[in-house]
């Protein structure tokens, strides 16, 4: 479950075209009853429309909302990932002792072709990603992580 959720991204083009079907989808329905209803003059007449603008709203709201939830569980997998590599660590617990492995200078390195940090691949901070993994030494012009201290 954890895993799955890592790959997920809020940003992905899956979501977005999923949010924005569903925003759209609502938006066009309340479109379409705010045109229905300004073309009637009597009120009774105008209640079937407003109750469409009702369910248009509904579908947007739970675009947006289901949206915004499923970022959040993506977001909180990632940060209890990472977390994992620290320990249980929070407010009333006692983390454990950080045991610092000296691994010397890796020779290679994994960083985004665009990002100005270079991390160890098993850095926590480069998790899930499909970052290419190059020689340390063409990356001179960037910084080394200062989680994984590559
Ligand atoms: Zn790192």
């Amino acid at each position: 479950m954890t895993a799955v959720l890592r790959r997920l991204s809020p940003w992905s083009p899956a979501e977005s075209r999923r949010l924005l079907l569903l925003v759209g989808a609502g938006l066009v329905v309340v479109a379409v009853a705010w045109w229905i209803v300004s073309r009637e003059a009597a009120w009774s007449e105008q209640t079937d429309a407003m109750g469409l603008a009702v369910i248009g709203a509904m579908v947007a709201a739970y675009g947006v909302t289901s949206w915004l939830l499923r970022a959040r569980a993506v977001c909180t997998a990632r940060r209890n990932a990472m977390f994992a590599v620290l320990g249980d660590v929070g407010p009333g617990r006692t983390a454990a002792p950080i045991v610092v492995i000296d691994e010397g200078p890796a020779e290679f390195v994994v960083a985004h072709p665009e990002q100005g940090r270079y991390h160890r691949p098993d850095c926590a901070l480069a998790a899930g990603t499909n970052w290419p993994t190059v020689p340390r030494v063409e990356l001179a012009d960037r910084q080394a992580c200062g989680v994984c201290t590559p």
